[in-house]
């Protein structure tokens, strides 16, 4: 059976493309009818930050991305917390079985000899970074050994990486080519560090064999350490899982990587503006996979069911923020008002537009205003700027605004009085009635329509740009359009 992971570091909120990652291994897991294991990764304690785990939790929630197994929820793995399982002391216990077999080595060099070895390298001509890092523990005697370790000096456990030959693996994506890499451009890995810390390399690794993890889906950042991770493996002579390295998405401008830093991709920011996760699961699903490179609106069972791996690009996607507003348009009208409605309310609550919790009638003109907004919403969070004159006793504009092309003060003034006294006497408050009502003004006064629709779309609104009129004052209510147009007329 396929098991995946999705497994982050809890070093700061849920990055767009964590997400995208964590998604392509739960589609990859639903495709197949396997299991998606989540699992922390906090054995970085340096740029370790308190609630990302929860933050991060929170955001893969949020878009429908759930796990079988996983730090929460438990399992017949668990604990899913790397600080928890190194108190265990697994990472321990496998660092010392590579020194046993001889495919580790403790090393006693320190930070500061390290770069006096660099250095000296770099003094006989060659370039720095071409350094590679290899104990001289490697040919110590058992009796070295343990006398640098009787006299108390801390000691990191790195990998012993042959000097000469080479390891290669295939990747899924790469279209199953081989990456081969010299075992003489590898350096001896840290494994386990002084504090007994485990590092990535050998935590990941020991815990998707102990999870029975079959495939490796995880960013490209990680294929120049994938060598080290399969001589790892061929140490402990354990089963290889799969690899799939998936792209990076780039930034709109295809300069660089999208950062945390430079971007605005972080996961609570796309549902503090108000994208449907419905539309950030279709969105996201296509960065970097497709179906057949032009259908795009796909429901969650039609992605699952088409995912293959074989149709994600070993090309990087690109983020393209106006695609995803626009998709999200897309899924917002495809849902009733009623269910734009119940989500638009928290905007309107965060506004301080309606009480918290909500009454009853508050709820049956939202309702009634989502029909107004509905074909123009993109983001949920632009409904209570598009709302918010429904919601104000008489909007405050500049007065000039109320006197159309063509017109004058008075002019203005006396229409605004006749419109007063037709809204007193119309006898049903409808779209239709107050359309049929305001047409017969037009003639009375040979103006133009715009000129007498513009004036009364400033009084009840306050905005020269606003719903379609005769619904926002069907909508309104005959009380707060008369106070408006009294207000403006006055
Ligand atoms: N903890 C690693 C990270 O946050 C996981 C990488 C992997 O999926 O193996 O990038």
């Amino acid at each position: 059976p396929v098991r995946v992971r999705f497994a982050p570091s809890p070093t700061g909120y849920l990055h767009i493309g964590g997400v995208r990652t964590a998604l392509f291994n739960w589609l990859f897991a639903h495709h197949y009818g396997g299991q998606f294991i989540l699992r922390l990764e906090d054995t970085d304690e340096k740029r370790f930050v308190q609630g990302a785990a929860d933050d991060i939790m929170a955001s893969l929630r949020w878009v429908g991305v759930d796990w079988d197994e996983g730090p929460d929820i438990g399992g017949p793995h668990a604990p899913y917390v790397q600080s928890q399982r190194k108190d265990l002391g697994i990472y321990q216990h496998h660092a010392e079985q590579l020194v046993a077999s001889g495919h580790a080595y403790k090393c006693f060099v320190n930070a500061e000899e390290e770069e006096a070895m660099r250095a000296a390298w770099a003094a006989k001509g060659e370039r720095p970074e071409r350094f590679r890092f290899r104990g001289p523990e490697r040919d110590w005697t058992p009796e070295q050994v343990a006398a640098a370790e009787a006299s108390g000096r801390p000691y990191t456990i790195r990998l012993k990486v042959p000097l000469d030959g080479a390891t290669s693996f295939s990747d899924l994506i790469r279209g199953g080519d081989r990456i081969t890499i010299n075992h003489a451009d590898l350096y001896d890995l840290v494994l386990l560090k002084t504090s007994g810390m485990p590092t990535y390399h050998l935590a990941h690794l020991v815990d998707d064999h102990l999870m029975g993890i079959t495939h490796v889906i995880r960013g490209e950042e990680w294929v120049p350490s994938a060598p080290y991770h399969i001589l790892l493996y061929q140490a402990f002579g354990w089963e290889l899982p799969i690899f799939a390295h998936v792209p990076n998405i780039m930034r709109q401008d295809g300069k660089g990587k999208l950062s945390k830093r430079k971007d605005d991709v972080s996961t609570n920011r796309f549902w503090e503006r108000g994208y449907l996760p419905e539309a950030m699961f279709n969105y996201l699903a296509l960065q970097g996979w497709s179906y057949d490179d032009k259908t795009e609106i796909m429901s969650r069972d039609e992605i699952v069911e088409r995912f293959t791996i074989d149709r994600v690009l070993a090309s990087p996607a690109r983020w393209n923020p106006d695609k995803l507003k626009d998709m999200n348009g897309i899924y917002i009208r495809s849902m009733s008002a009623a269910e734009i409605a119940d989500r638009i309310v928290p905007y309107l609550v965060q506004a301080g537009m309606i009480s918290d919790p909500a009454r009853p009638e508050d709820l049956s003109y939202v309702l009634q205003l989502v029909p107004l907004i509905h074909e123009r919403l993109e983001e949920l969070q632009q409904a209570p700027e598009l709302l918010a004159f429904f919601f104000q006793a008489v909007p405050s504009y500049d007065p000039k605004l109320l006197i159309q092309k063509q017109m004058d003060a008075a002019r203005t003034l006396d229409m605004l009085r006749a419109v007063h006294a037709s809204f007193n006497t119309i006898e049903t408050w409808t779209t239709a009635a107050l359309e049929a009502e305001l047409r017969t003004l037009v003639e009375r006064f040979s103006v133009k329509p715009g000129q007498l629709f513009g004036a009364i779309r400033v009084a009840v609104s306050g905005r020269t740009v606003a719903p379609p009129l005769f619904d926002t004052l069907a909508v309104l209510g005959r009380e707060r359009c008369m106070a408006r147009v009294a207000d403006a007329a006055a």
